[in-house]
């Protein structure tokens, strides 16, 4: 196994150095715990030699109490050491999990496209947690077992030098067999990863679609291909277990085996010889029992290692992808007030995929509305996400502003554009929390008073109030228990509350009943005032309080102008669009 330590040995260094007194603690406790593993057992050789010599049964109860106090302490110290250890792992892993979350939350829509949520969560949560041993013990045990295991001997030689020489053979031996050994399991545990990775795939899959599974009747396929994962699952993780368990526990039982029957016949002889006393024998066999305990975990530790190495691979890949929309070094800020929008020869592409939009030029001045009309995936949406930047449109320029100043979205800043450019999308994503948290987005400087006052201003308040809780009523997860309009009508609270330039509007397509079209109706009129306004429209009502009009068809602007002149010519797509009903049409 290749492991480029340096890199290993950074990203610890990085994460641990914050912590650097808390390091050190876990160390020092780690470290007196093994010293006390050492010298314990002289206590009962102590007490064994005491008691067969008969010894004084004072100084024998000493020994005793000595044992069970030095136990004791020792036992201290390993708890003491798992809760610092843990402190340092998850503050380890947390700052890690934080900068992934941030570096992903950066990076732009083609990355977010490319991954699902479920990878995301595995690679941002999983591969960390992988980490969390890593970062808190691996250093500290490995060093300190050795240490342990050099005492162990030292020891040993002291004892006798034939069975200080016995012994270190035999560790040396045993240790170079069981690493050995070690990794015969790691790729069936691989596999085994891999599909329980698959399995939970597939289970946030079906779980998002939970509705239209039921709907189309799909249950028994879902569970049929259920099962199937589950099948292939099992014989993968009995095998795996079977050979990491057996294979591995009887091969280290088997050395010690060995081991044991060495240190037996050492004692033996040399008792014979008169070289040692029968203390001596018991404590021979006590730290051949010990040997084993740092053997087996370093073992285990360099196990967990070769886990931890591909999560740190792709950990680097993941924070090694830069985001393609590059910041302005200097922003410049937006002007204040409605801001008017300026398309110049703007052509986009999805990654590598057709045009999108296509030369796409136009002026909408400030305070203006334009109603933005076109068939399904003629790529209305995919104009407004070029005006919030969540893509950089291939060739031309987005610039936004007012008669005096008017800056390229390019070198503006994120948040500001953000804050001036408010968009409603079809549909609202909304979050598994109250009322009042999906409308002031979490701010919880926004006072009530403040959300009262908006929502009565945009006609919603009774609509709110007769919720079962009002501001506090719970949506369940992912917006459910609101239709989409309703769902609009809290996006527009959203918008409303932050007071942006630029409102663009991407109506839902799907019918709205007419009380909640007449509310938004209402909220879309207020949202509109004083501001530009790009409305999206679906629905003859929206169209009308358009200033002008653009007609988007595959990506194409095929019709552009003032709406009154628009709807009087009978040559116009824009009429012919009224003739026939809009509704009809485009939704
Ligand atoms: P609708 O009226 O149904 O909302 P639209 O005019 O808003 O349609 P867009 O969402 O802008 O259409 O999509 C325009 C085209 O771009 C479509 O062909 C669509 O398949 C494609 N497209 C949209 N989003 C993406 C994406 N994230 N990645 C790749 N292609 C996309
Ligand atoms: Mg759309």
């Amino acid at each position: 196994m290749n492991i480029p330590l340096r890199q290993y040995w950074n990203l610890l260094a990085k994460y641990l150095a914050a912590q650097r007194s808390r390091v050190v603690l876990l160390a020092v406790l780690l470290l007196i715990g093994i010293t006390l593993d050492i010298i314990n057992p002289q206590i009962l050789r102590y007490f064994i030699d005491s008691a067969t010599t008969g010894g004084a049964s004072d100084s024998l109860l000493r020994a005793a109490l000595l044992f069970i106090g030095v136990a004791l302490v020792q036992r201290a110290m390993a708890i003491s050491a798992t809760y610092v250890g843990e402190g340092v792992s998850w503050n380890a892993t947390n700052g890690l999990r934080a900068d992934l979350a941030l570096h992903c939350l950066r990076l732009d829509m083609s990355f977010h496209n490319l991954h699902t949520p479920g990878e995301l969560i595995e690679r941002i949560d999983g591969d960390v947690t992988a980490l969390s041993n890593y970062f808190s013990q691996f250093v500290i045990r490995v060093l300190g077992n050795l240490v342990l295991l050099l005492g162990v001997l030292v020891v040993l030689y002291f004892q006798d030098w034939r069975i200080g020489v016995g012994m270190t053979a035999f560790a040396g031996i045993a240790l170079l067999i069981l690493v050995r050994i070690r990794w015969i399991a790691v790729p069936h545990w691989r596999r085994v990863r891999h599909i329980s990775a698959e399995f939970y795939g597939f289970l946030g899959e079906s779980l998002a679609g939970t509705e239209d599974i039921r709907s189309s009747g799909a249950t028994d396929y879902m569970l049929y291909r259920f099962y199937e994962l589950m099948r292939r699952w099992l014989p993968l993780t009995v095998k795996a277990s079977v050979i990491g368990g057996s294979v591995m526990w009887s091969s280290i039982l088997i050395t010690f085996a060995v081991g044991m029957a060495v240190a037996f016949a050492l004692g033996a002889w040399l008792y014979h010889l008169g070289a040692i006393t029968i203390g001596t024998v018991y404590i021979l066999f006590f730290y051949t029992e010990m040997i084993r305990q740092p053997i087996e975990q370093i073992l285990r530790q360099l196990e967990d290692l070769s886990r931890a190495s591909a999560s740190i691979g792709r950990i680097r890949d993941i924070l090694a992808i830069e985001s393609k929309l590059p910041v302005a070094a200097q922003p410049i800020d937006l002007p204040r007030g409605p801001l008017a929008v300026d398309f110049q020869n703007v052509s986009f592409s999805y990654a590598e995929a057709e045009p999108v939009l296509q030369s796409v030029t136009f002026h909408l001045p400030a305070g203006k509305v334009l109603g933005v009309l076109g068939r399904t995936g003629s790529g209305k949406t995919t104009l407004a996400r070029l005006l919030l930047r969540l893509y950089d449109p291939q060739t031309g320029e987005i610039r936004l502003g007012n008669p005096d100043r008017s800056v390229s979205i390019r070198s503006a800043g994120e948040n500001d554009l953000r804050q001036r450019v408010g968009m409603v999308t079809q549909d609202v994503q909304l979050f598994h929390a109250g009322v009042r948290d999906n409308i002031t987005f979490f701010d919880e400087r926004i006072s009530d008073e403040t959300i009262q006052q908006k929502i009565n201003q945009l006609g919603l308040r009774t609509r709110i109030e007769s919720m079962s809780n009002g501001l506090d009523t719970e949506l369940a997860s992912g917006g459910g228990g609101l239709s989409a309009g309703e769902a609009q009508l809290l996006a527009c609270a959203r918008l409303f509350l932050r007071d942006p330039g630029l409102v663009i509007l991407d109506e839902a397509s799907s019918r709205l009943d007419p009380a909640t079209e007449q509310l938004i109706e209402q909220a879309i009129t207020q949202l509109l005032t004083q501001r530009t306004g790009i409305v999206i429209a679906h629905r003859l009502k929206t169209v009308q309080r358009a200033d002008s009009i653009l007609i988007l068809d595959a990506g194409r602007i095929v019709e552009y102008g003032d709406r009154d002149v628009l709807m009087r010519d009978p040559a116009s797509r824009f009429y012919q669009l009224l003739q026939t009903g809009l509704e009809e049409v485009l939704a």
